[in-house]
């Protein structure tokens, strides 16, 4: 078994680019007890160097991977998965990466080898945050201003001292630190499903009210 085991490695380790070699001593290192031998394999296969907080993108769950695709937030290991089975690159907590790898070992969907065009994992050090179950306390909302809030499409979700924690729906380099700069407080993002963010916005900051307000003290 040992000898068939350290024939296997060697044939992976000289042809690593070989899907079916690869998954063949995927299955052999599981059945012969080496789970962390085949994490190690997987995580090199897959995870790179970069986090996803690092890349830019055209929303915060939707970043340019830099292998040339998208490369798409998962908030669940499962749906990780089924995403890197399809093809695509996947991001999650990085929390979640050694249950993720056990997963991915286990499928029997993936293989552990490093042919070309194989699906990115990415970890992100970010929180994430489903904000159809939280509910936001009002004296959180105030924090922002209507004005900012909509200008910079950010939700505040929860303070901490005074550290807020910020949904946003556009991922903008700057936006923390003017946010910052401009209310003197700390913000730090956590991640949210956008077009959620924009719902909630629209519905905890009505659209003029700010103007208004302003224009009836004016007047007045
Ligand atoms: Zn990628």
């Amino acid at each position: 078994m040992d000898h068939d085991l350290n024939r296997l490695r060697r044939a992976a380790a000289a042809d690593p680019a070989d899907a079916a070699l690869a998954a063949r001593l995927d299955r052999a290192l599981l059945r012969g007890g080496a789970q962390a031998e085949v994490m190690k394999r997987y995580h090199s296969a897959y995870v790179r160097p970069v986090g996803f907080d690092e890349l830019a993108g055209p929303d915060p769950l939707e970043r340019r991977c830099g292998c040339g695709r998208g490369v798409r937030y998962q908030p669940s290991a499962a749906q990780a998965l089924a995403t890197l089975a399809r093809g695509e690159c996947a991001a999650v907590a990085r929390e979640a990466l050694p249950q993720l790898l056990v997963a991915m070992a286990a499928s029997g969907q993936l293989s552990s080898h490093t042919g070309p065009r194989r699906a990115c994992l990415r970890a992100s050090e970010l929180p994430y945050v489903d904000l159809l179950t939280r509910e936001v306390p009002f004296e959180v909302i105030d924090l922002l201003p209507a004005n900012f809030a909509t200008t910079y499409r950010a939700l505040p979700v929860e303070r901490r001292g005074r550290r807020v924690l910020v949904a946003l729906a556009k991922q903008s380099p700057t936006v923390l630190e003017d946010l910052g700069f401009m209310l003197d407080l700390e913000f730090e993002q956590v991640l949210a499903d956008p077009t959620t963010v924009d719902a909630l916005i629209e519905a905890y900051y009505p659209a003029g009210f700010g103007e208004d307000l302003a224009e009836m003290i004016c007047t007045a």
